[in-house]
């Protein structure tokens, strides 16, 4: 799978997007339909895993059918927004490891620092980093050096929503890796908040 972006063009994802952009969606409202759109692109981002042909007995007759290869998945949420789209792809892949990246964005400078990072081994796996908003490209590139620094051969990006300079940063930093979204903004704000956005993620999803 070659970089660049990856939208899903499906009308309950556009659906989901503007419900989350409504500054009166509820928190609860709000994982609900965080949780639905991230199923949508964890199906997207993962449509070249690979099957082997499986025989099996329906209660009819013999048949053969096509099931996922072993492969397993590692989910690295980047922390807190990005945790809240974990669920579904714990939910689906049969086989999947967690690891989690801390990065904290100083308001001031609008810069990522590391604060945590556990990530199971990475070698030979497929491994997907999640993070709602892509907006300087700061964290999500951090993120994606340190799971390669830790063996991932091909990551891949999730997000709901990014921002033209955080794509033009990851494709800077990173020109290999696909960036799966369901809507690219505008632009960013003099506080790199994306226009028209969803305000800030974590927020809106824990009710902060
Ligand atoms: N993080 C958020 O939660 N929202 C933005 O608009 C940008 C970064």
């Amino acid at each position: 799978m070659s970089g660049g972006l990856r939208l899903i063009e499906h009308p309950l994802a556009h659906h989901i997007v503007t419900h989350l952009r409504d500054k009166t969606t509820h928190p609860a409202t709000y994982r609900t339909l965080t949780y639905q759109l991230s199923l949508l692109l964890a199906i997207e981002a993962t449509r070249d895993l690979v099957t082997e042909e499986k025989k099996i007995e329906t209660p009819l007759e013999a048949a053969s059918g096509r099931v996922l290869a072993h492969s397993p998945l590692v989910v690295v949420p980047i922390l807190r927004a990005g945790s809240g789209m974990l669920q579904p792809f714990l939910d689906v892949f049969p086989d999947v490891s967690v690891g989690y990246i801390g990065l904290e964005r100083n308001h001031e400078t609008a810069k990522a620092r590391s604060y945590y990072c556990k990530l199971p081994p990475l070698e030979g796996r497929r491994v997907f980093v999640i993070d709602p908003m892509l907006a300087t490209g700061g964290s999500a590139s951090q993120a994606l050096a340190l799971v390669k620094e830790r063996g991932a051969a091909d990551p891949k990006l999730v997000c709901i929503v990014v921002a033209p300079e955080g794509l033009q940063e990851v494709g800077r930093m990173h020109p290999e890796v696909p960036v799966f979204a369901a809507a690219v903004d505008r632009t960013l704000n003099s506080s790199k908040y994306i226009l028209p956005g969803l305000g800030d993620f974590g927020d809106r999803l824990y009710g902060t």
